[in-house]
């Protein structure tokens, strides 16, 4: 899966946060502020619905309503779960906007999907989102969240929603253990194939399945690549996707290289 601590403008965004709240350093708003610009100019979604909660609170800028709305509706668009929470709060209070197009409990309900898009990518901010804002247990944080992994399922590969990326795909294919999405009422997005041997515990994409699985299967099997190999090529703290999509193109290529050779033994003269 992505790794989440590279996103564009998520350090400033953490510093902004450490100035504001006085963690680590002396409160200073200037700074915060100044951090927060940058990381949401950045494109991060966090800082940008950050902005917006300057101008609703007048923190170093003057107060704007509007101003506010409209970072909170940029970050909202960005699937942002703090930025849904606060249109979420403007709502409950009674504020009225042209651009407010859901329900307060809309808000709130993609206030929560929102947070567990970020939570199943690894993003952090959005656990604490949920524990510090929404006031939710872990208990219940790791109920929810085994719930949206079986109703959204992210290819462990590509790491693409499964379903948006594979419409086409639909009805293929069902494996193993996740016999239980029946139980969920989702017996017409079976579509999630397991990625193993790639991904000990994970799913991929149908593309990514005819891809990598299946021919990494092959090799595994035929002892070609061994585990700890594939482990390395997966390992997502050394390697970016693009370098593990890269790494298991390679050993693919070389397989079938090899399988070509085998053929033509005694070899090319
Ligand atoms: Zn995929």
């Amino acid at each position: 899966m992505a790794n989440v601590k590279n996103s564009p403008g998520r350090d400033k965004y953490i510093i902004a946060i450490e100035y504001l709240k006085g963690i680590n350093r002396e409160v200073n708003l200037e700074k915060a502020y100044q951090l927060t610009l940058e990381a949401a100019n950045e494109g991060f979604p966090y800082a940008i619905n950050s902005l917006g909660a300057f101008y609703l609170n007048g923190m170093h800028v003057a107060s704007n309503i509007d101003s506010a709305i409209k970072y909170f509706l940029n970050a909202y668009h960005l699937g942002n779960p703090k930025a849904a929470f606060n249109l979420c709060y403007l709502k409950q209070k009674g504020i009225e906007h042209i651009d407010l197009v859901e329900s307060k409990d809309g808000y709130f309900s993609k206030a929560v999907e929102f947070a567990l898009n970020d939570l199943q990518r690894g993003e952090n901010i959005a656990l604490d989102f949920l524990i510090e804002d929404i006031g939710a247990t872990k208990e219940r944080i790791d109920y929810l969240l085994k719930k949206h992994i079986l109703s959204h399922p992210i290819c462990s590969i590509c790491d693409e929603y499964i379903i948006e990326k594979n419409k086409p795909f639909k009805d293929i294919i069902r494996f193993g253990d996740l016999g239980n999405l029946n139980s969920l009422g989702k017996q017409d997005v079976i579509i999630a194939l397991k990625a193993d041997p790639i991904v000990t515990k994970g799913l991929s994409c149908y593309p990514c399945f005819v891809k990598y699985v299946q021919p990494m299967r092959e090799l595994f099997f035929d002892g070609f690549i061994s585990r700890t190999h594939l482990d390395d090529i997966m390992n997502e703290s050394l390697n970016s996707i693009e370098n593990r999509l890269e790494l298991l193109k390679n050993a693919i290529f070389l397989y079938n290289m090899k399988k070509i050779y085998d053929k033509k033994k005694p070899g090319s003269i």
